[in-house]
Parts: structure tokens; sequence; C-alpha cells
């Protein structure tokens, strides 16, 4: 039995996503007929919106509606102290924690061979040129606690040894194979507070 055409176009759609098969897609096009008009229009709006209105910092590479962005402009916190992130997802949670007043610097990944994805292919020439500013004395190494992400602070670790700065990695409270965007406020804030120096 094949759909109507404007389902399986929506169906379609969904799969583009990740972590979405067909039997998910197909759940959420047919709650999406169901849905009042209006809360429609409201999601295709802000899908739109999102993809249209933001863009990346062109400092510290988070995603931002204005550039730099809103960390990186507030002079109030502390220029001396870079938290560097694997996902702009990160930075939301080491927000919540309101324990880290640096700023940030997000890689857009890991390296991880395996998937052919190298140093090059993340943010690491833009965060070399960040630490030629004198005033940033410290490097928090945020990465994720699985290979890929132990692999990329290594990496760095050794890459700015010349730069002579402090460069720390977060302790591991955090479950090791997870991802930092689900680690809640406490374990996140006892992993930072004991972060070791490389
Ligand atoms: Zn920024």
């Amino acid at each position: 039995m094949h759909y109507p055409e404007p389902i399986s176009k929506l169906i379609e759609g969904f799969m583009k996503l990740p972590g979405i098969g067909p039997k998910t897609a197909g759940r959420l096009a047919f709650y999406v007929l169901k849905m009042k008009e209006d809360d429609v229009l409201d999601l295709a709006k802000a899908l739109v919106n999102a993809k249209r209105n933001l863009t990346y910092c062109t400092v510290c590479s988070n995603i931002t509606d204005h550039d730099p962005c809103r960390i990186c402009k507030d002079q109030s916190r502390d220029q001396s102290t870079i938290c560097v992130v694997q996902d702009p997802k990160d930075i939301i949670a080491m927000e919540r924690t309101k324990e880290y007043e640096g700023l940030y610097h997000v890689l857009h990944g890991a390296i991880s061979p395996m998937d052919g994805i190298g140093p090059e292919d993340i943010k690491i020439t833009e965060l070399l040129k960040r630490l030629e500013d004198e005033r940033v004395q410290e490097l928090i190494l945020a990465t994720n606690p699985t290979i890929e992400g132990e692999a990329t602070s290594m990496y760095i670790s050794r890459l700015v040894k010349p730069f002579g700065l402090k460069v720390t990695r977060i302790a591991h409270g955090l479950p090791v194979g997870g991802d930092l965007e689900y680690a809640d406020e406490v374990t996140l804030t006892k992993a930072l507070e004991g972060r070791r120096e490389l």
C-alpha cells in the first residue's frame, strides 16, 4: 500500500533527521496530520527561521544569531580561560552548571580516524589562532569521555605545548562513552572542579 504523496514526502523528510527510521518517521508524519494547523505553521516557521537566522560565531564557532556571539562579546566573562567542547549543545550543558565564567571554543566534532575525521576537519586551526591572544592563560579540554574525545584532547594538548599555557582535562566523574550534553549539573560541576593538568 502506498501513502498519498504529501504524506510520503513528509515521512521522507523526517527520515533525513538523525536517529529516525521509517517507523518513527511514519508516526511523526501521522502525528503532524492530527496537530492544529497553527501549531504546524509555527513548527514549519521555526525550522526555516533556525536555518536562515542562525550562523556560527566567527570567534568561538558556537551557533548564534549575532556574530560574535553573546558569550564572546561579554567582557565580564573571564577572558583568560577557554573551555574546548565538541558541540554547541555542550555549551548549554556547561552554562547550566553556573560554575564556569570563562570563554568557549566549539570544535564541531572529534578526531576519529575510523570515520575519516582528521584534525583539519574540526575547528583546531581557529583555536590556535585564539591562543595568540596573550590574555589566554588556561585551556580546559572538555571533549566527551569517549575514545574520540580523549584522542582529540591528547592531540590538542600536545599541539598547544609551545604556547606555554596551563592545559587541563575535565575529570572523569563523567560516564565513559557518554556525551557531555547529557551529564547532569552536579556531575559536570564536579568534573570541572576536579580537572587535572596535562
Ligand atoms: Zn562566540
